[in-house]
């Protein structure tokens, strides 16, 4: 109990003048017990009730029989029953003593009463239960002080009322004033509780607050919290209605519109895009779990509203979803004659791979959609047509053709897209491909699939797979879409450089079908056929207006491109055309040089079109030399000729390898040391060469990265030609993988690398014996031209390969002669 409020007995014991009252009883009183529900009546307040039969009743019937006072106490609703059973919990520390005013018997067995609280009352005990509580109390005053705090606190608080009473609108101005009027802290306090801004557990608070002045500051508190709610959801209104009345605006200004339309005659009744987007929906041509799918989405576009937020991104999914070729579509019988007459038509020669593929279209044709037909796989180097084959087949089974390159696609979703949940979310290049043709059975290229790569973003190759797999690609799962795509009357066709870097599973998958690089005369005839025609057209050329010789397209493939394919000689005769082309179009400008009837471009003419030359034609060397020896190496783009220079200079037996060798030819480049000093006394080596020389390998272009083993014999056949001063023939070329003992191995490529030797100028080829087989494979002209000489042993290739020495040096146990060599037709 606080110094400032004090049961009177105490205060009349001190004897201070803070006394609000002589005539108060301060005597401990025996009150009938009324017990209310939530409404707290606080003193100084007059409330009329309805009283129900019960205790209260009862204890309120013998009140106004006896002076009128009875004890409130107030009990929440749940908390009541212990009182109405007879079994009173303990009773509350605080009560309010209370004057019937009235207690008026009604018909239905009520009584309306009214109250006047008084005062707060301490509860000591119950002194009675039936037939109601009598409980045994002593009153409580307020003892007021004076000071600046106290009074700085109840203006606080009255100006609080008036800004509650600002934002309430509601409230009598004399009630107000009534407030304003209050002058003791405490009373304030009893007074403002009853204003909306308390609820139950504010008001017993309150009333069990006996100090006046912390009484008042707990009402404070809970004014400024109540204020502070009020602000805020008035801030919140005031937003929640600019929202509304922006929105409301523009539906009047969209309405308006429409009026304004349908007045111009220019409605269509379709302005209401959901409507609209359901229209599409019905007209579609799609399977089922399409079509609910959709629905489901408009549905929920309509619920979100087309400016949501979320409205864009579920537009733009139905947009795909709409815009898919779903349906199934006929097509023409397949007519093998007609396949043959289209693919004859597109491409020169490739006779095995033309021929392949007609079996693939004859097994189609019969077995319809029954068979699941495999993956046709084109690999060879670039620029051999595999492409174009691809577009060729389209064109004979009129089909769409659609072409994706994978190279560099590392992350799996680039194949299969990203969820709806990402911003900025598309389908994979696969779904993107089908909308873009429009047809859900297009003829399918899926370029470089040699070069996917796999990293932390996923594997790109198990998407692939489910692509390409028959079996599984009629319920194709693109992340983006949710709903399964069926691709399985799409015709696969993949193509790769080479075979080793596709990934097994997805190689299994496929039908392989290689096709190698061209000769001269190959690509002499595509350019004549094919090449030269295309481009002509493409230019606006007529047929008569450009003539382009043998000996100048031969020039082109010698001089201006070196590669296994025809891109860049197509890309060169491009340019011939376009500089023809520029000249006939400036016809009769002014200024502007005659313009032929024909221009006919022969091999002198080609450097004034096009520049120098950009290669040497014929042998890398102009004489045999010592220490430098010719291979051929098998890259991803073709065949290509390498030679490869031994320089042993003083020292003291270090091997130095450079022109960026990979671990592997390293490694053969050490083998071929150890072999040759192995079999120094047999080659004519002083037994201190090794230790007093220092030998420099170098493979010349140091810039490309070379590796593999079929160098081996290239490497020895340098070292010991360097080491014994005989010299290599140049017009040689050879290629084997060496053991220590001198055994040479197989190897792989050897039709890109027999072309690259031809296009190099080569006459002799050395090849492992074990490659042998191989050799009906290469193209006639090759077989004509090339010796091709199969060997086991490095002393064969040494009998071919180096030139009888020319000064006198003690005799080598190598036959002087070059052997006749064997020639395979
Ligand atoms: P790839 O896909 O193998 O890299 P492309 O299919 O792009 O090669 O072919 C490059 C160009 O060469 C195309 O214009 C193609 O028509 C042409 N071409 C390639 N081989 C032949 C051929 N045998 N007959 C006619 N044109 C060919």
């Amino acid at each position: 109990m606080s110094n400032a409020t004090r049961h009177l007995d105490d205060a009349a014991a001190r004897g201070d003048g803070s006394m609000p009252s002589d005539d108060l009883d301060t005597e401990e009183r025996f009150l009938p017990l009324v017990v209310l529900g939530e409404m707290v009546i606080m003193p100084h307040m007059t409330i009329p009730l309805q009283v129900p039969q019960g205790k209260s009743y009862r204890a309120m019937e013998r009140a106004w029989d006896e002076d009128h006072e009875v004890l409130l106490i107030f009990v929440r609703e749940g908390e009541l029953e212990g009182y109405k059973s007879n079994q009173p919990q303990q009773l509350p520390f605080t009560g309010v003593i209370a004057r019937l005013e009235e207690f008026a018997k009604l018909p239905d067995g009520t009584a309306r009463v009214i109250l006047e609280g008084l005062h707060r009352a301490t509860i000591k005990s119950a002194i009675q239960i039936q037939p109601f509580y009598r409980v045994n109390c002593l009153p409580v005053y307020d003892i007021d002080e004076d000071g600046m705090e106290i009074q700085a606190l109840m203006d606080t608080v009255k100006q609080q009322v008036d800004e509650f009473v600002d934002h309430l609108g509601e409230v009598p101005q004399e009630a107000v004033q009534f407030v304003h009027r209050i002058e003791r802290p405490g009373h304030l306090a009893d007074i403002v509780t009853w204003g909306p801004a308390f609820d139950f557990k504010d008001r017993l608070e309150v009333l069990n607050t006996l100090d006046p002045v912390d009484r008042l500051r707990k009402a404070n508190m809970v004014l400024a919290r109540q204020l502070e709610l009020l602000k805020l959801r008035a801030k919140i209104q005031q937003d929640t209605k600019e929202v509304l009345d922006q929105s409301q605006r523009e539906y009047f200004l969209r309405e308006q519109m429409r009026v304004i339309r349908r007045e111009l005659g220019e409605d269509d009744d379709s302005d209401d895009p959901i409507d609209e987007l359901r229209r599409k929906v019905a007209e579609l041509v799609a399977p089922d779990y399409v079509k609910s799918q959709a629905l489901h989405e408009i549905k929920r576009l309509a619920q979100q509203g087309m400016n949501s937020p979320e409205a864009g991104v579920i537009r733009t999914y139905l947009d795909w979803i709409l815009n898919l070729p779903w349906a199934e579509e006929e097509h023409a019988e397949i007519s093998i004659a007609e396949a043959q007459k289209v693919l004859n038509e597109d491409h020169f020669g490739l006779e095995r791979v033309k021929e392949r593929i007609l079996e693939f279209l004859a097994v189609r044709k019969l077995a319809g959609n029954k068979m699941r037909s495999p993956i046709l796989c084109f690999v060879g180097p670039p620029g051999v047509g595999k492409t174009s084959l691809g577009r060729s087949i389209a064109r004979a089974l009129g089909r769409q053709f659609i072409r994706t390159s994978l190279g560099g696609v590392r992350d799996e979703a680039e194949i299969r897209g990203h969820r709806r949940t990402y911003i900025g979310a598309m389908p994979g290049r696969v779904v993107q491909g089908m909308k873009s043709v429009k047809s859900n059975s297009p003829v399918y290229v899926l370029d470089e699939v040699d070069k996917v790569g796999t990293d932390f973003r996923g594997d790109p190759t198990s998407a692939l797979l489910e692509v390409l797999d028959p079996e599984q690609n009629n319920t194709f799962s693109d992340h983006y879409l949710e709903i399964p795509f069926d691709l399985s009357r799409v015709i696969f066709i993949a193509t790769a450089n080479q075979l080793d870097p596709i990934p097994s599973p997805l190689r299994d998958r496929m039908e392989i079908i290689e096709i190698g690089g061209y000769t001269e005369d190959e690509k002499l005839g595509i350019a004549r056929g094919f090449l030269v025609p295309k481009q002509r057209e493409f230019h606006g050329l007529k047929t008569g207006q450009l003539e382009i010789t043998d000996g100048a397209v031969l020039k082109l493939v010698r001089e201006y491109t070196r590669e296994a394919g025809v891109r860049n000689l197509e890309r060169e005769l491009a340019t011939l055309c376009r500089k023809v082309a520029r000249k006939v179009a400036s016809d009769g400008d002014p200024g502007a040089e005659v313009v032929l009837e024909t221009y006919v471009i022969d091999t002198a003419d080609v450097p004034t079109y096009l520049g120098p030359e950009r290669f040497s034609f014929g042998l890398a060397e102009e004489h045999d030399e010592v220490g430098v020896a010719t291979g051929v190496a098998w890259t991803s783009t073709g065949g290509d000729i390498l030679s490869i220079e031994v320089l042993p200079v003083k020292g003291k037996g270090g091997l130095l390898l450079t022109g960026q060798l990979g671990d592997v030819m390293k490694e053969s480049a050490q083998a071929a040391v150890s072999y040759v000093r192995s079999k120094a006394d047999q080659l004519g080596i002083d037994s201190n060469y090794f230790e007093e020389h220092n030998i420099h390998i170098h493979v010349p272009e140091g810039a490309v990265p070379k590796d593999g083993p079929s160098a081996g014999i290239t490497l020895t056949t340098a070292l010991i030609s360097a080491m014994t001063g005989r010299t290599v023939r140049r017009d040689v070329a050879m290629t084997g993988e060496v053991t220590l003992r001198g055994k040479v191995l197989g190897i792989g490529g050897l039709k890109e690398k027999t072309l690259a030797a031809h296009r190099a100028g080569i006459r002799t080829f050395i090849l492992p014996k074990e490659n042998a087989k191989d050799i009906v494979e290469l193209p006639e002209k090759v077989r004509q031209d090339l010796t091709l000489i199969p060997v086991t042993s490095m002393d064969e290739v040494l009998r071919v390969a180096l030139n009888p020495i020319a000064v006198v040096v003690p005799p080598l146990p190598i036959t002087p002669v070059v052997p006749p060599p064997v020639v395979v037709h």
